[in-house]
């Protein structure tokens, strides 16, 4: 395993972290309307108390791959290797070791039995695909891809048309080859103890995923939160957001769940270890990162 290689175990499950990349934005650019409550947040020690406005944030792109009973399981598939994003020079035309990762955690393309995609936008989909004898093909040949039906009508929307590039790179090919399954708008149970529950907002059919096993439950929660600075101040909406106030309530709702549920929250952004846990401090929320056990074969 590389050093980027994190796994929790969970029940039955052995989730591993699969990094493709990380970058800093500047904390301005990420939050652009928290300023103004910049010094009332400091002040109330929600922050870390070294935290301030100039601070870079460092953002990780992963996929999370599960392994349960003989299934290995990827959420969400990461931006991918040459495509064209002209809209983002973050993600244009990249060349990452992904696939070198995801082998080193034991497993190649064939043996991936599930995409499940939390949304439908340029980090969440790019490894859905890879070119292949000039063609977009999908990267996981025995894969069942599951898309949120809300995420792929949006791209046949006036305000999705100009994100068509991804629906026809990463997401065609896969309908093409019948390996695309829709997850209704609700959501719903997709394997046993795995479940999709709608969180709009940050895209317009965002979902979040559950795992429960052993007892345990974990949440794969996307883009519902980019920094763990969202949990102490869940009302600051990131600059990617679609819709603020819809996010804001599926963050809280989030939020509330995996305190109650001492849940392994395991976000699609958040560097160092990636994952922990939600837990309630004063009014609000504070996020404790989770110790990664040592590293697992
Ligand atoms: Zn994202």
């Amino acid at each position: 395993m590389s050093e980027n290689t994190v796994s929790y175990r969970l029940g039955n499950a052995v989730i591993t972290r699969i990094v493709e990349t990380q970058f800093p934005l500047a904390f301005n650019t990420l939050y652009p309307a928290a300023l103004e409550d910049m010094d009332e947040a400091v002040a109330r020690r929600k922050l870390p108390v070294d935290f301030t406005a100039a601070q870079e944030i460092t953002l990780s792109v992963h996929s999370w791959l599960i392994d349960m009973d003989g299934l290995k399981i990827l959420i969400d598939t990461g931006i991918g290797n040459h495509k064209p994003r002209p809209f983002s020079a973050l993600f244009h035309q990249l060349e990452n070791p992904f696939l070198q990762r995801l082998a080193a955690a034991g497993a190649a393309p064939e043996d991936i039995d599930y995409v499940l995609l939390t949304h439908l936008h340029t980090d969440h989909v790019g490894w859905n695909t890879r070119w292949v004898d000039g063609a977009w093909q999908p990267t996981f040949p025995k894969a069942k891809y599951v898309l949120p039906r809300t995420e792929l009508e949006y791209f046949f929307t006036p305000a999705g048309e100009k994100r068509r590039m991804l629906f026809d790179d990463s997401i065609l090919p896969v309908i093409c080859t019948n390996q695309a399954v829709v997850m209704a708008a609700d959501g719903g149970e997709i394997l046993p103890g795995i479940a999709f529950h709608p969180a709009p907002g940050h895209s317009a059919g965002h979902m979040i995923i559950s795992l429960r096993s052993g007892g345990h439950e974990a949440i794969f929660s996307g883009d519902a939160m980019h920094s763990p600075l969202q949990v102490a101040r869940p009302e600051w909406g990131s600059t990617y957001c679609l819709d603020l106030r819809t996010a804001l309530a599926s963050r809280l709702a989030l939020l509330e769940q995996a305190a109650q549920n001492n849940a392994l929250i395991l976000p699609a952004h958040f560097p160092g270890a990636s994952a922990g846990y939600v837990m309630r401090e004063g009014d609000g929320y504070a996020w404790r990162y989770a110790q990664t056990p040592a590293k697992l074969k």
